[in-house]
């Protein structure tokens, strides 16, 4: 078996035709991971009991005779944002580097009774806060592409793993466009879905009318089968949605022939020229297939990234407060009053980014500010949605880049945080608005670095979104 290259189809027929046990596939699996994972720093915590009892329980079940699940002996990796009951889950914080949950999040719950082993939980921006991981209290993950350069975040190692082929697919969250860019930087497919299509339940608050747990993988039909498996009405999660989950493989039929695509105007300014050919041969790609391309406007665009950073940073605030040296693991040693233990324990062990946001989200939500910023945020959020609400009325969907430029140099931006904010001014849309989105492999810069191309659908349309990235991958991206 070649690990890094591995399928959900070939698991699938490998453990069908007795090619492997599951128990030998997640053995040479774990071998593999661990000995790649000084290259890249993509895993924070292996879980070889776990996934060993999970291979086995699968290997059980295919000699008795039953379905052992459509992810069976699939190896996954895990966000460290993603509760695991028993296994370590840290958030790339300092605050909660000794932290074991007492439960699992839906999704977890979901991939493991489908079949799925989880093989280890992956490095990320604390409180998935960043877009280079940089801002992990576990150091940076390397782009498995360039060991120099970013893997993108705040979902890196997840997206380095899958690259980097240590497992078949990953979990992420987005929040601002931490499932597509890293996947655009590492040359993965990562799909931000509609918000509510899966349970925030067991997903680490950061901006909570933001957050997104989404799939990663090394082709759309991977991506695809991933989010079937973990999406769904949760009754632990208010916000999940009582929309039905289609069979989203069922409809990758490669037919996109006349189907009208937007490319937004806004998307093209502060481009790399890179980027911007591989883009527009991506576009003349999906003309070839037969899709119709037209311009469209999407005006309140321009105002994405300040409003992002005023919602983002006042929910995390508030969401933050919850780290205060009592109910989670680490605190202060410094003994004096409450209100020290307090203060020395968030200083202690938040990173520069979360005392950024946490001190940006209380000016923004206090007295006297709170119309002026929050409340214009909120109004502002409006507009970029009905932008996309406007847009969809002309068009089936929407494709723009993922990210202004490609993986760029570790320590290149970490001192500029209004530079590396400008990763995700393609990517804050869609979350903004709500709508499900992607990014899937388009090509590669003369350095050899992946980018990334990004399709946008209605409310709860994944399956034209796929369906879109599925024919334009087999079609080979825009290079083939
Ligand atoms: N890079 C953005 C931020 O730092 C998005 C992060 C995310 O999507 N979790 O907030």
């Amino acid at each position: 078996m070649d690990i890094p290259s591995l399928t959900i189809d070939q698991v699938r027929d490998g453990l069908r035709t007795r090619q492997f046990s599951s128990v030998e596939l997640t053995s040479a699996a774990l071998k593999f991971a661990r000995e790649e994972n000084p290259k890249t720093n993509a895993y924070l915590t292996f879980a070889e009991d776990r996934a060993l009892e999970a291979a086995k329980s699968v290997d059980e079940k295919l000699a008795r005779g039953e379905d052992p699940g459509p992810l069976a002996g699939v190896p996954v990796a895990v966000k460290d944002v993603i509760v695991t009951k028993g296994l370590r889950t840290t958030c790339g914080s300092r605050l909660l580097a000794n932290f074991i949950p007492p439960y699992d999040a839906t999704a977890i719950q979901r991939l493991e009774a489908a079949g799925g082993v989880i093989l280890g939980k992956t490095n990320c921006d604390e409180f998935a806060m960043g877009s280079s991981n940089e801002n992990s209290a576990f150091g940076p993950v390397r782009n498995p592409h360039a060991l120099d350069r970013v893997p993108g975040g705040s979902s890196g190692g997840s997206a380095a793993a899958v690259a980097q082929g240590t497992a078949v697919v990953a979990l992420g969250s987005d929040t601002g466009g931490s499932i597509r860019q890293p996947a655009s930087f590492c040359g993965v497919v990562g799909v931000t879905p509609t918000y509510g299509r899966v349970s925030r339940y067991g997903l680490t608050a950061f901006a909570s009318s933001l957050d997104h747990i989404g799939p990663l993988g090394r082709s759309v039909r991977d991506a695809a089968l991933l989010l079937r498996v973990i999406a769904g009405r949760d009754p632990l999660d208010s916000t999940s949605a009582e929309a039905p989950v289609p069979d989203y493989l069922a409809h990758l039929n490669g037919d996109v022939k006349g189907l009208k695509l937007g490319l937004p105007r806004e998307y093209l300014k502060d481009l790399t020229s890179e980027t911007g050919n591989l883009i527009a041969g991506a576009v003349e790609k999906l003309k070839e297939l037969g899709c119709e391309v037209r311009d469209i406007s999407l005006p309140a665009t321009d105002y994405a990234i300040d409003c992002y950073y005023v919602i983002a940073t006042a929910e995390a605030s508030s969401n933050l407060a919850r780290y205060d040296g009592v109910r989670y693991t680490f605190r202060s040693s410094f003994s004096g009053t409450l209100s020290d233990m307090y203060r020395n324990t968030r200083g202690e062990g938040f990173g520069a980014e979360c005392k950024r946001r946490i001190m940006l989200g209380t000016y923004v939500l206090s007295s006297g500010y709170y119309d002026a910023y929050y409340l214009k945020a909120q109004k502002v959020r409006a507009l970029i949605a009905r932008d996309f609400t406007k847009a969809f009325s002309e068009v089936d969907a929407i494709v723009a880049p993922v990210s202004p430029f490609p993986a760029f140099k570790i320590g290149e931006k970490i001192d500029d945080p209004m530079a590396m904010y400008l990763s995700d001014i393609y990517t804050i849309t869609g979350d903004l608005a709500g709508i499900p989105c992607m990014s899937v492999p388009c090509g590669t810069t003369a350095e050899g670095l992946p980018v990334g191309m990004q399709i946008l659908t209605r409310h709860f349309d994944e399956t034209r979104m796929f369906r879109l990235a599925d024919a334009f991958e087999r079609a080979g991206g825009a290079n083939g």
